[in-house]
């Protein structure tokens, strides 16, 4: 515990060198209003502690695959990372997977799940190897005629959705009754056919299950993990043979976002597990896990220079350059995805002084574009930094065009062993012309030229 607090807290101490350095090498600026930044030393440290946790509990040479779910965090040079880290990718669209093989994870270690894929995509994800979950009765019917006319290579599942109920956040809670994912495995006769559908294909070896993110409290996520364990032994024991051989929990893993402290951890969850549901772990049965959220969030800070200071009403307000284009949800739902902003000076440094009830703003023409909004913060002014903490999934990476905002530069940092950080571009800032270029800038007289067939 004092180990992962010590983590935190270096953690902490490397943001605010980030910060700083980022301001001294002229990343943040008049020129350069808004970054993302992200923490290569805590990514590092989160995958092995990932690996290390499921290690400790499972049997000797049981097969893990920890798949890094892209959605998270979907910029190649990360998937880079984690791919070196031992870490495989979870895929859920034409993009994510193009992103996971420019990033040179292998399709073993590369799994594909989502709720609407093409015959088109499934044929590639067989074709290539990667590892796919069906979502439903129907799209097991399209792997039967691939599977059909090519044996398969790709290990193939079915998801399920255990229906257990939702966390405290509804649009991230997956295994409600009426959740748009996997087959509901408390309808009627929802369970018979999942086990026929089994019996009847041998190639079916994996079953599958995402039981919800953010909000979904440790315990809930385990019950979801025992019911798809159950289900397992259940199908087995139908078929007489351990045909299910991999059993894929997905991810789901909360960040408490309200602090610094580390917890819950994947060592947790995996000790929460190993209690709950050990005869996962005996060695019987491959894993694979789909964490994004819980690998990144911690890393990833989006920093921004404040434009103005000024007041209304009697409410302090900071006019920065961070806003819905970089936290999406945050601005929409301020109440379910709060986070915390940390305030630096004008030279990068942390802020001290008197704290002062003040909105932080964001530069995007509606009112409800604000990181934050009353916050006791030290009293920003102009030209000091507002960053906006936890933002390394889900967030940055994230854009939101509104407005026509540029997508922010987005830089890895680790120290550089005299007290100040190097940096590396993970992705460069966009430029005026390419955000004309995907406005249609192609094609400006498209509209002013279209005519009727036949008309002059
Ligand atoms: C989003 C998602 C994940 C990752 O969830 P986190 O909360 O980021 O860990 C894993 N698996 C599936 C199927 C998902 O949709």
């Amino acid at each position: 515990m004092a180990d992962i607090d010590g983590r935190a807290r270096e953690r902490a101490d490397r943001r605010d060198r980030a910060v700083r350095a980022a301001v001294e090498q002229g990343l943040l600026g008049p020129d350069a209003a808004v970054a993302g930044l992200l923490d290569v030393t805590g990514i590092r440290e989160s995958a092995a502690a990932l690996r290390a946790a499921f290690d400790a509990v499972t049997a000797p040479g049981t097969p893990v695959l920890h798949a890094f779910a892209v959605k998270a965090t979907p910029l190649v040079p990360v998937v880079r990372l984690l791919h070196e880290a031992g870490i495989g990718a979870e895929v859920a669209s034409p993009g994510e997977l193009a992103l996971a093989r420019a990033a040179g994870v292998p399709p073993a270690r590369t799994v594909l799940d989502s709720p609407a894929k093409t015959p088109a995509e499934l044929r590639e994800a067989l074709a290539l190897g990667v590892a796919v979950n069906a979502d439903n009765p129907q799209e097991l019917e399209r792997l039967d005629a691939l599977v059909c006319s090519a044996p398969a290579r790709s290990p193939l599942g079915l998801r399920v959705n255990p229906q257990i109920g939702a966390g405290s956040i509804g649009a991230t809670s997956t295994a409600t009754r009426t959740s748009k994912f996997g087959v509901a495995l408390r309808d009627e006769g929802a369970r018979e056919w999942v086990v026929r559908a089994y019996a009847e294909r041998p190639w079916l070896t994996r079953l599958h299950a995402h039981t919800g993110s953010q909000g979904i409290p440790l315990p809930l996520l385990a019950r979801g993990v025992a019911e798809v364990y159950a289900l397992a032994e259940e199908i087995n024991t139908a078929v007489g043979r351990r045909q299910v051989d991999t059993i894929d929990i997905g991810g789901g893993l909360p960040v408490d976002v309200t602090s610094e402290a580390a917890e819950p951890t994947h060592d947790a969850y995996a000790r929460v597990l190993a209690g709950r549901v050990p005869g996962l772990f005996d060695g019987r049965y491959g894993l694979v896990t789909e964490f994004g959220r819980s690998l990144l969030a911690r890393h990833g800070t989006v920093v921004t220079r404040v434009e103005y200071a000024k007041s209304a009403g009697g409410r302090r307000i900071a006019v920065t350059h961070a806003g819905a284009q970089v936290a999406a949800r945050t601005v929409y739902a301020p109440g379910t995805w709060p986070l915390r902003i940390a305030a630096y000076d004008a030279g990068g440094r942390p802020k001290t002084g008197p704290e002062v009830v003040q909105d932080v703003a964001g530069p995007a023409c509606f009112s409800g574009d604000l990181l934050a909004e009353g916050r006791a913060l030290p009293r920003l002014e102009q030209g000091d930094y507002a960053a906006a903490l936890d933002t390394g999934a889900y967030g940055f990476a994230h854009h939101y065009a509104y407005n026509s905002l540029a997508r922010p530069g987005v830089y890895g940092y680790v120290p550089d062993g005299a007290g100040g950080m190097a940096f590396a571009v993970v992705r460069e800032p966009q430029t005026l012309a390419e955000v004309v270029a995907e406005s249609g800038g192609a094609h400006a007289s498209a509209l002013t030229t279209l005519r009727a067939p036949g008309s002059r």
